[in-house]
C-alpha cells in the first residue's frame, strides 16, 4: 500500500496521526508514577511532536513486578510453543496491517525516510517476529551421551524477566531483533526505547496485547538512560539486560549487573566497519555503489556502517568518484518524500556530533573531498550532507572513533596483508568487509579479520536466520538466528538416575 503513496499522502497521513505516549505496564496504558513528560522533536523540522512519559525508577518497579507475576503465573511462560507461535504470529500480523502508521511514527520521531522506515524497518521487524515464531515449536532439546546409568535430559527454559533497552537507529527493528527470540522462548520482557524514538515501541505494545499476549509479558518504558535505564540495569529482579547501542553505555550495563544481581548481559555495541576493496575486484561499479550505500544509507547512523573505505591504491581516485556518483544521488531531503533516499540526524545533538567530527577530521589533516556541511538548515531540521575524506590515516579520530554520520574516510594500501591489519586495528569488531575476484586472497582476509561478519563481494546483505553481533568492543551476544534464543534461556540438566 505504502507503495503508490506520495509525498501529500504521507504528509496528510501525518497531519492524522495522533500518537501513543504513556508508558505500558501490566497491559495498560499509564502515565509516569512522577507524572514527567519529555518532548520528542521531530528532527525534520525541529517541531515538537509529542510529550511521552518520562519513567524513572519507581516506572521500573511497576514493571518488574507485572513482568515477574506474569512469569510466575505461567500463562505465557509456561504454554506449549505451538500456542505461543500463534499468538506472536498473530502480532507480526497486526504490526504488518499498522505499516503505514508504524512506519510515520519512525520517520517522524528519528527522521529517517519513510521509504526505508516502510520498505524496511517494518517490514524487516514483521519478519523477525514471524521467523521467531515460526521457529519456536520446531526447536529440540537434548539428551546427553551418558552412561547406562542415568538419563541427563538438557532443556532450556526462559531466564524470566527479560530487559531491552534499544538505540534510536532503527528502533523498531532493534526492539524486534531482542522482543521477538525473548518472547518466543517464554519470557516477561520490558522493552525501554531511546529517548529519541519512543513512539512505534510504545504504540506496538497494545497491538502484543490486541494479538493476545498476557498482560505484564510485554511492557514498553520509555525515559532516559540515566534513569529508566540504569534502574533496570541495577534491579535485583530483571534476569537479563539485552543491549544494543554505545560501548559506553554498554560497559554501564556490566557495572550495573556486577553491583546488583549479576544479571546477565549481551551487549551489541558499536562499529568501525572496514570496507576493503582490492584492485581486483569483480565489479568496482557495484563495490562503489555498496560503499556507498553502506556508509549514506540511514544517514549514515549504522553500527555497521562502512565508515572506513580502504582501497588499493591504484584504483582508489576511480572509487571515490564513483562513491561521489552516487552521494550526488542521495542529497538529503525531506524524509516523508519517497523519493528522499537520505533523512534527517537524529537529533541536534547528534547534528553538532557529526560537524565535530567532520571539523576534527579536517584540523588533523585528512582532507573533504565531497559534503562536508549541514544543509536544509531553514526547514529547522538537523540535515547533513554526504560526506567524503580523502588522506585519512587510519590513526586518525575520524578513522578510530565511531562518527554515527554519513561520513566516509578513504584510507589506501598496497598489499593485502596490510589491508586486513588496517582494518582490525579499531576497538570494534562488528563487521568487515573485502572485495576481490581471488577466493584464496578473500578466504585469507575473511579469516583474519576479527568481525562478527565478513562480507565478501558484497556489504551490509543479511538474512534474519545468520547471527548478527560483535567481537572485541562491538559486544557480545548475537542478535538474529537460532544462536539469538541463547541469551534468553537458562540451560537445565535434569539428571535421572536408572542404575545399571
Ligand atoms: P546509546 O546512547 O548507547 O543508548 C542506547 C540505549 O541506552 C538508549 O535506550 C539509551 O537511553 C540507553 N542509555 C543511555 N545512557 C544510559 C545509562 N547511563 N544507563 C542505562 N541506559 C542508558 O546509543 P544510541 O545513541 O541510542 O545509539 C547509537 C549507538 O548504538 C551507536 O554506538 C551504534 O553503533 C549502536 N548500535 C549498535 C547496533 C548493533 O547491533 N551492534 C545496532 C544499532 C546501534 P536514552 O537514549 O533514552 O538516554
Ligand atoms: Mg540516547
Amino acid at each position: 500500500m505504502s507503495a503508490v503513496l506520495s509525498i501529500d499522502n504521507w504528509k496528510s497521513e501525518a497531519d492524522r496521526l495522533s500518537f501513543r505516549t504513556e508508558a505500558f505496564i501490566g497491559g495498560k496504558y499509564v502515565a509516569a508514577a512522577s507524572g514527567k513528560t519529555f518532548d520528542r522533536i521531530n528532527p525534520a523540522n525541529g517541531k515538537v511532536l509529542a510529550q511521552v512519559a518520562a519513567c524513572d525508577k519507581e516506572d521500573v518497579d511497576r514493571a518488574v513486578k507485572a513482568a515477574r507475576a506474569a512469569f510466575d503465573k505461567g500463562a505465557w511462560s509456561r504454554r506449549a510453543p505451538s500456542d505461543r507461535k500463534k499468538v506472536m504470529l498473530k502480532f507480526a500480523d497486526l504490526i504488518e496491517k499498522h505499516t503505514t502508521e508504524l512506519a510515520l511514527l519512525e520517520t517522524l520521531d528519528m527522521g529517517k525516510p519513510i521509504r526505508d522506515s516502510s520498505k524496511i524497518d517494518v517490514p524487516g521487524s514483521v519478519n523477525c517476529i514471524r521467523w521467531y515464531a515460526e521457529a519456536i515449536d520446531k526447536v529440540y532439546d537434548e539428551i546427553a551421551p551418558t552412561g547406562p546409568e542415568a538419563v541427563s535430559l538438557i532443556r532450556r527454559e526462559p531466564v524470566g524477566v527479560v530487559a531491552a533497552v534499544v538505540p534510536w537507529n532503527f528502533p523498531l527493528m532493534m526492539a524486534s531483533w531482542k522482543i521477538g527470540p525473548a518472547l518466543a522462548t517464554g519470557n516477561s520482557v520490558i522493552l525501554k526505547p531511546a529517548e529519541q524514538s519512543p513512539l512505534s515501541a510504545i504504540r506496538i505494545a497494545e497491538l502484543a496485547a490486541e494479538a493476545g499476549i498476557p498482560e505484564g509479558v510485554f511492557n514498553v518504558l520509555p525515559g532516559f538512560g540515566e534513569t529508566a535505564g540504569q534502574a533496570l540495569g541495577r534491579h535485583n529482579d530483571v534476569d537479563c539486560i539485552t543491549f544494543t547501542g554505545s560501548a559506553e553505555v554498554g560497559k554501564y550495563f556490566l557495572k550495573y549487573s556486577g553491583e546488583s544481581n549479576m544479571k546477565r548481559v549481551s551487549l551489541e555495541c558499536g562499529g568501525k566497519t572496514p570496507n576493503i576493496i582490492m584492485a581486483d575486484c569483480p565489479d568496482l561499479d557495484a563495490a562503489a555503489t555498496a560503499a556507498a550505500w553502506g556508509i549514506f544509507f540511514n544517514q549514515g547512523e549504522v553500527c555497521n556502517a562502512g565508515s572506513r573505505l580502504i582501497v588499493e591504491e591504484s584504483i582508489k581516485d576511480e572509487v571515490v568518484e564513483k562513491i561521489k556518483a552516487v552521494g550526488r544521488k542521495l542529497q538529503p531531503g525531506d524524509p516523508l518524500d519517497p523519493k528522499t533516499g537520505m533523512g534527517a540526524i537524529v537529533d541536534k545533538t547528534q547534528l553538532d556530533r557529526v560537524l565535530g567530527y567532520i571539523d576534527t577530521g579536517k584540523k588533523e589533516g585528512a582532507k573533504v573531498v565531497f559534503g562536508g556541511a549541514r544543509v536544509r538548515a531553514e526547514t529547522g531540521g538537523y540535515y547533513v550532507e554526504p560526506t567524503i575524506f580523502d588522506d585519512v590515516d587510519n590513526k586518525m579520530t575520524i578513522a578510530q572513533e565511531e562518527i554515527f554520520g554519513p561520513v566516509l574516510s578513504t584510507i589506501t594500501f598496497t598489499d593485502p596483508e596490510e589491508a586486513v591489519r588496517i582494518g582490525n586495528d579499531s576497538i570494534y569488531g562488528l563487521a568487515a568487509a573485502v572485495w576481490t575476484r581471488d577466493i584464496t586472497k578473500a578466504l585469507k582476509a575473511a579469516r583474519r579479520l576479527r568481525a562478527g561478519v565478513v562480507w565478501v563481494n558484497c556489504f551490509d546483505n543479511g538474512h534474519i536466520s545468520s547471527p548478527f553481533g560483535g567481537f572485541k568492543q562491538s559486544g557480545f551476544g548475537r542478535d538474529k538466528s537460532l544462536h539469538a534464543m541463547d541469551k534468553y534461556t537458562e540451560l537445565k540438566a535434569t539428571w535421572i538416575h536408572i542404575g545399571n
